[in-house]
């Protein structure tokens, strides 16, 4: 049997785009993944390793650290690529160091890939460079010591407080009162700057910026809560000047569900967490392509695509490029013209505004005699009416279908205690209900008056209404209402 490997990867602090290129290969390849719970968000979504968590959080229930070794040994003698997962750097308060002997002394090969840690990228995302000229030449990481089974004793106060720089605490939310006391007994001036910065780089971070001697009682206040890390040193006033997530993030700190199909939601999340969102991923409808067969499309005049995974279904079928030649192509909005053109098909027409209706406007100065609609099986029928009504003949191609995919408790209770619910679909509503959220509390965000008029049917109200009717109007609609 070939050798198995470990790989000791650091995952960053939170923000899954500081996941190094290096980690996000070796994720990639691995056949088992052994995780701790402090791991960016849907880093594992899509891979095909089997995850187990072996997460530690302190003070709750964890995997004892001779379980963690027992399996990494297990699963790197049968062979596996093992990915050993940390958050922020394995090596930084880590016990990559301890993993890496019991590999050593076992004779298993292994690598370690460095990842962005908490004390310099929460640091860095509230505005406060761990060194600065003229400020801290130098920067220590201390453990904090949150686990107060762990004797206190091993920190030398004297010298800590004597150090010539920043002092950057790990893990010391709960010890901050003690912390703060200790330095200032040996002589830390009561004035320095302080600041905990808590859930560093994640959508909902937050930062409290204060003096050595009302830190611990500022962070109380605030309600601050692990995992968070101490900055104490003059540095840390620099967060006032520097801060810059709050512009850079806008939907920072709140929450807004995802209801699409999973295979079409990455691009509207990915859009929202870059804006800060802490996103939840609610599928309550998945795609189920239908079997067709494709009539010559050679015998129509006018080709309307209305779904971008019609367009995606549409060319999967079309066995003949040169079939597409003969009709007009109108897509019913960008989304779908971009998937067109990912087929090498450029459509012809697309309406000022992505529904039917606009489409069917644009269309009064197209001559028809045979139209063929690509779409949804559920979809509406105004287009195929309005042509009919002109005298075309008219065929309806249904490519797909959405159903709806079940919600766990887990993703219900999430969605109705988001900020902000988004619908892309009139779909997308029913089977929301439908999976048993009351969708009370939440701002609804609707992708335009299909959709609204479904929450209107149920009784609920379409808070915000995206006037482009594209998940990235869906996205400015959304934004327009939060900084309103
Ligand atoms: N290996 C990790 C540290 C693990 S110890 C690293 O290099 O970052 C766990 C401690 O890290 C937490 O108690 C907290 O102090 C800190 N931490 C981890 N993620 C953090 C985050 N996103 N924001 C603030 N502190 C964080």
């Amino acid at each position: 049997m070939s050798a198995g490997r470990v790989f000791l990867i650091g995952a960053g602090p939170g923000d899954p785009g500081l996941l190094t290129v290096r980690a996000r290969e070796l994720l990639a390849q691995a056949d088992v993944i052994l995780t701790d719970r402090l791991v960016p968000p849907g880093i594992y979504d899509g891979l095909s390793a089997e995850v187990i968590d072996v997460g530690k959080i302190g003070g709750g229930e964890q995997v004892p650290q001779d379980e963690t070794n027992r399996l990494l040994l297990e699963h790197a003698r049968a062979g596996k690529l093992v990915a050993r997962v940390k958050g922020g750097d394995p090596f930084v308060f880590g016990r990559g160091g301890e993993e890496a002997q019991v590999l050593r002394a076992a004779g298993i090969p292994f690598e370690v890939v460095p990842g962005v840690t908490a004390g310099v990228a929460a640091a860095a995302y509230a505005g406060i460079p761990v060194t600065q000229r003229g400020v801290a030449p130098a920067v220590a990481f201390v453990t904090g010591h949150e686990d107060p089974a762990k004797p206190e004793t091993q920190i030398d106060w004297p010298a800590l407080a004597a150090f010539p720089g920043t002092l950057v605490f790990y893990m010391g939310v709960r010890a901050l009162p003690r912390i703060a006391a200790k330095l200032v007994e040996h002589g830390r001036p009561a004035d320095e700057p302080a600041a905990v910065v808590q859930r560093g780089t994640l959508g909902d971070q937050r930062a409290v910026v204060s003096t050595l001697a009302r830190i611990a009682d500022d962070a109380a206040k605030a309600n601050i809560r692990p995992p968070s890390i101490t900055v104490v040193g003059g540095v840390a006033a620099l967060a006032r000047e520097l801060a810059w997530l709050g512009e850079a993030r806008p939907l920072g700190g709140l929450s807004v569900a995802v209801t699409r199909a999973r295979a079409q939601a990455s691009a509207l999340a990915g859009r929202l967490r870059a804006l800060g969102a802490t996103v939840v991923e609610a599928p309550a409808i998945a795609i189920e392509p239908l079997p067709v067969t494709l009539p010559d499309l050679s015998t129509y005049d006018l080709l309307c695509v209305t779904s971008p995974n019609g367009a995606t279904r549409l060319l999967e079928e079309v066995r003949d490029a040169r079939e597409l030649a003969g009709p007009v192509i109108a897509a019913i909005g960008p989304g779908t013209a971009r998937a067109l053109r990912d087929g090498g098909i450029e459509a012809d027409i697309v309406p000022p505004r992505s529904v039917a209706e606009s489409l069917v406007e644009v269309l009064a100065e197209v001559p028809v005699n045979r139209a063929l609609i690509a779409r949804a099986e559920e979809a509406r029928d105004v287009l195929p009416d309005a042509l009919e009504a002109r005298g075309a003949h008219v065929d309806v191609l249904a490519l797909y279908r959405t159903v709806r995919a079940p919600l766990d408790a887990a993703a219900r209770a999430a969605v109705d205690e988001a900020d902000y619910v988004t619908f892309t679909s009139a779909s997308s509503v029913r089977n929301v209900l439908d999976a048993g959220a009351t969708l009370v509390g939440p701002r609804l965000v609707s992708i335009g008056p299909a959709t609204s008029a479904m929450l209107r049917e149920h009784g609920l109200t379409p808070h915000v209404e995206a006037t482009e009717h594209t998940p990235d109007g869906l996205v400015e609609a959304l934004l327009a209402d939060v900084t309103r």
